[in-house]
């Protein structure tokens, strides 16, 4: 006897093909029973046995991913996201946010959505306040990637903590020094803002950044041209904007779209009626709800 399950665009698998395709396909955990069929795990072929195993530590890590989810008060197990593209999407400015000579002087793209078929969003957390100890844990215990856009002035009081988040396996990246409005700046105080920023992310955190989110998501023809000129290659903004209380999108139609990139804050209660975990709890519950897994934006790039 062999169980199917339905995965993706209707494509049956086998039992046997079903860890593997779990993982490789982007099919959820939910579509997969775990246990395998009757006489599946009699045969003791090697190739049989190293299966068997690979299921045995599929299934371990799912239960984790299960309590943890339940730790964290979250209503579903959040999705595992596809293998990363072998072959990466060609990015390009998005229609309409252009700057002249953009292609000319191959300026970093501004983009809102990466263009993928993966049924995947990409987290990014911005500026740097609230450095809440217990989101690091949260993040890591869910294996939820995320990307960082690091302001200078407000995380100089503690680079320690944005160290530990990069030892989790998060880039973190230029959103300059002082969050200004950069196109009301001139060339040469836009190329300190954003170039002094790159010294000091390889100063503190040993890696310049290739990408940079100009704050408010606001930029002219010299903001871009200055980034590249200190070594940023894309400039990501947003489609949505997650809030510890409600969501933002960008498009009439106020529904998530496969690669787009989601904005929030590292903001607690301070300025915020609830902490970074709630506002994790947020996104995670309706992300998930709506079929989506989080990916790594770097991983797409
Ligand atoms: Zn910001």
């Amino acid at each position: 006897m062999v169980r199917s399950v339905r995965c993706r665009a209707g494509v049956r698998v086998g039992l046997a093909t079903l860890a593997v395709a779990a993982l490789a396909s982007g099919c959820s955990e939910r579509d997969a029973p775990v246990p395998p069929a009757p006489g599946q795990q009699l045969g003791q072929a090697p190739a049989a046995r190293a299966l068997d195993s690979y299921a045995t530590r599929l299934r371990a890590s799912y239960a984790a991913r299960v309590a943890a989810a339940r730790r964290w008060g979250l209503k579903q197990v959040p999705l595992t996201p596809p293998k990363p593209p072998a072959v990466k999407p060609r990015i390009t400015a998005r229609p309409g946010f252009e700057v002249s000579r953009q292609k000319d002087w191959y300026l970093p793209p501004v983009f809102t959505t990466v263009p993928t078929e993966d049924k995947v969003v990409f987290l990014t957390i911005d500026d740097g306040a609230e450095k809440d100890p217990a989101f690091l844990r949260m993040m890591s215990d869910l294996k939820i990637p995320y990307t960082a856009f690091l302001t200078d002035y407000l995380i100089k009081d503690d680079y320690a903590y944005f160290r530990k988040m990069q030892a989790s396996g998060v880039t973190l990246n230029n959103h300059t020094l002082h969050h200004p409005y950069l196109p009301g700046l001139s060339y040469e105080q836009q190329r300190r803002e954003i170039c002094d920023m790159q010294d000091i992310m390889e100063d503190q955190f040993g890696k310049r950044p290739k990408l940079m989110r100009p704050p408010y998501g606001n930029y002219n023809q010299d903001t871009l041209a200055a980034a590249k000129a200190c070594g940023i290659e894309y400039a990501p903004i947003w489609n949505e904007e997650v809030f510890v209380d409600h969501w933002e999108f960008r498009e009439d139609d106020q529904r998530l779209r496969r690669g787009d990139i989601v904005l929030t804050h590292f903001r607690g209660r301070k300025e915020w009626n609830g902490t970074m975990a709630d506002d994790m709890r947020r996104f995670l519950n309706y992300v998930t709800a709506k079929g989506f897994a989080v990916a790594r934006l770097e991983d797409y790039l």
